[in-house]
């Protein structure tokens, strides 16, 4: 990976320059998404043998100028591994799970985080500033810390305490806010505003976006029928696809992109049962997915447009499920996820009653957060 020219941010709808600390935000002008055109392979390609680990071995395919200038802690290369009980019980003989907790925070957010924060330094920001549920604060508190930039992260005020003091133990400033999710994300944009500080907004930001495209780089050779993952904002939904198709042989049939949501928050399940082409308005009511409590995804309509792509399924998911899953995947293979990750497996069960995934099919769940964020 060598020094190349800078990325650029532009608006994808109206091609108006963006200021790089403002990179997650709509575009100012038109409220179009914002998108990075950058110097890199198109098709990635792990450097096998190259003297990195984890996800920079495709350095070359990820918008980074300097080598120099990567903040990592190791990220990416997780593990898939086979659930066999837990698949027998189903009737199931090829259900994989794939461990994004197994990361330096323990979740997936790390794989974005490397990249914002990366490039966070390499534009010489001198502050971070994010909104969380808790494991995405936990993430940009942790790689912040590695990077010598101080973090305030705007938390729901009732976030788990175990998700508050792994913010605060990487000495981050955590800031609780009452009211709903879009009230924490408000009062963080504010700050980031009035403090010229930069905006991590990881559900918005394209880097992170590109970080989480490793997730399809990695899962390409495997050659599934069905991913399954639990859906709040969408990032890892969103970029993992576009990373499966970055990676996959061309004419490769890609699999199925199959989400689950939490049933007092799932307005992508809402309009995509309506045939809607955009996330519809809700009741929401109080979920254990704290992960996937998003009433207004940003991504929404990406999202629904990748679920009609791929011919995947989105299902809701009662809060009692999701801790019969929990539990189940816990006693029957060892693996303990918090609720939010639980989300998947019982989407999976779901799609095997409608009769969308099928006994012999291979399927990839998606484990996202440790059960260690969230006791049982
Ligand atoms: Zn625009």
């Amino acid at each position: 990976m060598a020094v190349r020219p800078p990325p650029t941010a532009r608006c994808d709808r109206c091609g108006r320059p963006i200021d790089e600390v403002q990179v997650a935000l709509p575009c100012p002008d038109c409220a179009g998404p914002v998108g990075i055109s950058f110097d890199s392979e198109t098709r990635p390609n792990a450097r096998r043998g190259a003297r990195v680990d984890g996800l920079w071995r495709y350095g070359a395919a990820l918008p980074l100028r300097d080598p120099n200038d990567v903040v990592s802690l190791g990220e990416g290369d997780t593990p898939v591994v086979r659930l066999p009980r837990w698949g027998a019980a189903h009737g199931m003989r090829n259900v994989f799970a794939k461990l994004e907790y197994i990361a330096p925070t323990g979740s997936f957010k790390d794989r974005g985080t490397t990249l914002v924060v990366s490039r966070a330094r390499e534009i010489g920001a001198r502050e971070l500033i994010e909104d969380s549920s808790g494991n995405a604060g936990a993430s940009v508190a942790a790689y912040a810390a590695r990077a010598g930039i101080p973090a305030i992260i705007f938390v729901p005020a009732g976030a788990p305490a175990a998700k508050i003091a792994q913010i605060a133990a990487t000495g981050a400033d955590v800031v609780r806010v009452e009211g709903p999710r879009e009230a924490v994300r408000d009062a963080a944009i504010e700050a980031a505003r009035s403090r010229n500080a930069y905006y991590v907004g990881h559900n918005g930001n394209p880097y992170f976006e590109a970080g989480t495209q490793t997730f399809g780089f990695e899962v390409a050779r495997w050659h599934f029928g069905h991913v399954m993952m639990p859906v709040g904002g969408g990032s890892l939904f969103v970029g993992g696809w576009r990373g499966l198709q970055r990676a996959a042989a061309p004419r490769a049939i890609l699999p199925r992109f199959h989400l689950a949501q939490p049933t007092g928050c799932a307005p992508i399940v809402a309009a995509w049962r309506r045939g809607m082409g955009r996330p519809v308005p809700i009741e929401r009511h109080p979920t254990i997915a704290g992960g996937a409590e998003i009433e207004h995804p940003a991504r929404g309509v990406e999202i629904l447009r990748i679920l009609t792509a791929s011919h995947g399924g989105a299902v809701d998911i009662h809060d009692d499920a999701i801790v019969a899953a929990r539990h189940e995947l816990a006693t029957l293979e060892g693996i303990d996820v918090e609720p939010t990750s639980a989300l998947a497996v019982a989407g999976v069960i779901a799609l095997l009653r409608d009769a969308v995934i099928r006994s012999e099919d291979r399927v990839l769940i998606v484990l996202t957060g440790s059960g260690l964020k969230v006791p049982a």
